[in-house]
C-alpha cells in the first residue's frame, strides 16, 4: 500500500499527469503506461513502464464509435 502523502506528490514522469494507484502498479491513463511497484516503492521510470490499455467502455457497437 502506498501512503496518501506519497500519492499526492507522485506524478507521471512523462506527462506529469494524474495516476491510478493499484496494489502492484501505478497507471498513467494519459500515457497508457503502467509503472511497477517494487518492494512498496513506486518505480516512476519511463524505461520501466509497461504498456497499459484502459478497459473497454462496454458492449461493442455503442454510440460514439469512430
Ligand atoms: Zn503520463
Amino acid at each position: 500500500m502506498i501512503d496518501d502523502e506519497l500519492k499526492a506528490i507522485l506524478a507521471c514522469p512523462a506527462c506529469k499527469g494524474d495516476l491510478l494507484f493499484e496494489e502492484t502498479r501505478i497507471i498513467c491513463p494519459a500515457c497508457r503506461k503502467a509503472y511497477p511497484i517494487r518492494d512498496g516503492i513506486p518505480v516512476m521510470l519511463i524505461a520501466e513502464a509497461a504498456d497499459w490499455s484502459p478497459s473497454p467502455p462496454g458492449p461493442a457497437g455503442g454510440p460514439g464509435a469512430g
